[in-house]
């Protein structure tokens, strides 16, 4: 504690004796009793007081507000810390009276060695209201006032810009978490007369966010440069926008940021920027909707939380790691200039989300695909560009079923751009209705007679050709333009078949429905549509779903094909014994057809045990049977020794359009009557057709 001499004591009986000979009003407080401890005459009128004990008696603390009470205080630890010494307009109100005077306040040291406030009134002018509340405003405000000159040094700060200095002889640029602001702040108000910004301030209280504002003025005292501040705590207030604002960047189920921040550039989580070489990887869950179907969506969403806690659990500082979608994560590696460290985290990411997880009292394998993009320092690639491509480099990971990550390379980007170019010619197709429908028969083994006929799209593309329906429908799902498909599909094929029917040719026709469509929520509503429009009896249209179909829980799909057969449809098994299903689980499903797939026949007679048990399985369910791709004789004659029911292939006939169809059946069957199990090979027969 610094001592003070008293100055005002003349001997040691009254140590207030010189005091009381002055005419200006002097007096001690008492901060710590808040009373006045001594009051020469001059004061005791001021304070409109009889004498000196009956000012001295007074209390008061009543009646004083929260704000004088602090700044009292913050004098008082002035005075001791740093001998301080303060001229102040202050206006106060013996017996309700208001009286405004200039003071000098001192530190004192009490008789009893505590530490009091000299008051000495130095000036008592006639002032306007205006002045006086001004003055005021500036003492009782909460929002901190400072004025320091050039050199940072502090000329003036209100009680409350004192109150929160960290320590009495700090400067100006100490204040400054960041040392970079203070430096900022004055070119700021160099080049534009002012400075405006929300930092971080060391305070006695701690760090806390100021909104500060400051202007270039002249001392009023000196008429030297200075910089006046006004300072806003908006610590609070910053907390809840950081908070906001966290929640606004955040995936709820696994804490990642969201696609928001994937999307609007990593850069504007202030602190995390891309370094200038980065790598971006994008990972997708395999068959992530079949966890979600089989398991049930907590555990679907305990999986996806194990792959963010592994993901973050390989990110460093600066790295992110989001959730850009149901099953799809981003990770940035902020720096990528290290070729060996990259590939060493890589090979970690891509081995930890290899480890079986631990659901509950499940343990299940999820299969993730991984692509990676790396943008080298001097790589001009923007960011969304870099995304795609690991996106790109994902698609190749899971098309090609790799067990691997991809990094993009030019020959992906080729291939992606061929890609686009597809997309965007089938999307004109599907606008102008480019696509057409050919027939290829079914033949009942028992009598050689065509009994039906499969639904096959084509496509003739003006440069490419005729494009295979098992190149572009998958793309089409992908695409999400099935439906739009399915329906040009099933309008051609009903008024094919209405014009048979009005003919008196009553053919059976099957129509092949996607898994996408056949899993859309708005199938059966569809299913129902097609019901009111068809002039024909529906018995005679078949929809042929195949095995990835039943993916979404064998109860739902069983009643999605009963609510079809209800409709008056029939519902065969395409390319049967190639997908998922469990054989013995199939009589749960009301077909009535299966179409065992066309491999099993191509590879007779190596997998005749196995298409035997298919036909043995449909006669139980009493579903026809039939063989797909039947292309030679002896897989004919095989297939009548087992008893399949129908068969369809290019032995017989190829896909043909609908005008020329109706002939070349009878064309087909007039052969077939006269054929020599053998004797023609198929050849001779697509010319006889043709
Ligand atoms: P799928 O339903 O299994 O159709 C049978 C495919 O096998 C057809 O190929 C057909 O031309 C071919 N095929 C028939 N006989 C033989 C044979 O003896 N040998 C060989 N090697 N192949 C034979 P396509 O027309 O190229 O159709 C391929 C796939 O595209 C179809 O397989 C089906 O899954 C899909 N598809 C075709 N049309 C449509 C459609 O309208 N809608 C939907 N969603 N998918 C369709
Ligand atoms: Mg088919
Ligand atoms: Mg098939």
């Amino acid at each position: 504690m610094v001592s003070f001499t008293m100055p005002l004591a003349s001997n040691s009986q009254d140590p207030f004796a010189l005091a009381r000979r002055l005419r200006r009003p002097v007096w001690v407080y008492d901060t710590d009793c808040h009373s006045i401890a001594f009051a020469n005459q001059a004061a005791c009128e001021l304070w409109n007081a009889q004498d000196e004990a009956s000012l001295c008696s007074r209390d008061l603390s009543s009646g004083m507000s929260l704000t004088v009470a602090e700044r009292l205080k913050q004098y008082q630890r002035d005075f001791v810390e740093r001998d301080a010494e303060f001229v102040e307009t202050w206006t106060f109100h013996p017996c309700d009276h208001p009286i405004t005077v200039d003071v000098i306040y001192t530190g004192f040291v009490m008789p009893n060695g505590r530490m009091a406030m000299m008051c000495e009134v130095i000036g008592e002018e006639a002032r306007t209201s205006e002045t006086v509340r001004t003055a005021n405003a500036l003492l009782h405000t909460d929002v901190k006032v400072a004025l320091f000159g050039s050199d940072g040094t502090i000329l003036y700060h209100n009680p409350a810009a004192r109150s929160v200095l960290p320590s009495a002889d700090c400067s100006s640029a100490q204040l400054f978490v960041d040392p970079g602001d203070f430096p900022r702040m004055l070119q700021d108000v160099r080049e534009k007369g002012e400075s405006k910004f929300v930092t971080q301030i060391y305070t006695s209280s701690g760090e806390k966010w100021f909104d500060l504002r400051t202007k270039q003025c002249l001392d009023a005292a000196s008429g030297e440069q200075a910089y006046l501040v006004t300072a806003y705590d908006v610590s609070e207030l910053k907390a809840t926008t950081d908070r906001a604002h966290y929640l606004a960047a955040r995936d709820q189920l696994t804490g990642c940021y969201n696609r928001s921040i994937v999307q609007s550039d990593w850069s504007e989580l202030g602190a995390i920027r891309r370094g200038p070489a980065y790598c971006v990887i994008y990972i997708d869950i395999n068959k992530f909707k079949h966890i979600n179907d089989t398991y049930g969506h907590s555990a679907g969403d305990a999986t996806l939380k194990t792959v963010a806690d592994r993901l973050r659990s390989h990110t460093r500082e600066g790295d992110i790691a989001a959730r850009i979608g149901g099953d799809e994560f981003v990770v940035l590696l902020n720096d990528a200039s290290s070729e060996g460290d990259l590939h060493k985290r890589l090979n970690a990411i891509q081995t930890a989300l290899q480890k079986p997880f631990e659901i509950g009292p499940l343990i299940l394998e999820v299969g993730v695909s991984i692509g990676v993009f790396i943008k080298g320092a001097n790589d001009p690639t923007e960011w969304s560009e870099a995304l795609q491509r690991a996106d790109m480099a994902m698609y190749c990971s899971k098309r090609d079923q790799l067990n691997t990550f991809t990094i993009f390379d030019d020959t992906i980007g080729a291939a992606a751009k061929e890609r686009v170019r597809f997309e965007i010619e089938i999307a004109q197709a599907i606008a102008n209705r480019e696509f057409e429908v050919f027939y290829q028969p079914r033949i009942a083994l028992s009598t050689n007679r065509v009994v039906a006929a499969e639904a096959l799209l084509r496509w003739r593309h003006r440069e490419l050709g005729d494009v295979s329906p098992a190149k572009f429908i998958p793309i089409c799902e992908e695409m999400g333009v099935i439906d739009q498909i399915g329906e040009i599909v099933f309008d051609k094929v009903r008024e094919q078949m209405s014009e048979w029917y009005r003919q008196g040719l009553g053919i059976s026709v099957s129509l092949n429905v996607s898994p996408k469509q056949f899993q859309h929520d708005d199938f059966i509503s569809i299913a129902r549509r097609m019901t009111a429009l068809a002039d024909f009896p529906l018995s005679l249209l078949e929809l042929e779903i195949t095995e990835s179909s039943f993916v979404g829980g064998e109860t739902e799909v069983a009643r999605r094909i009963q609510n079809v057969r209800e409709l008056g449809f029939q519902v065969a098994i395409d390319d049967f014994g190639t997908g998922y299903s469990n054989l013995a689980h199939i009589s749960r499903f009301p077909v009535s057809c299966i179409k065992a797939d066309q491999t099993f026949v191509a590879q007779l007679p190596k997998s005749a045990p196995l298409l035997r048990l298919i036909f043995t399985l449909a006669k139980q369910l009493q579903s026809t049977t039939v063989a797909e791709g039947v292309e030679t004789y002896e897989q004919l004659a095989w297939l009548r020794d087992n008893d399949c029911d129908q068969a369809q292939g290019f032995l017989f006939s190829k896909a043909i359009p609908a005008d020329g169809f109706v002939t070349a059946c009878q064309r087909l069957e007039a052969r077939m009557a006269n054929w020599a199990p053998a004797a023609a090979p198929c050849e001779d027969l697509d010319v006889a057709l043709g």
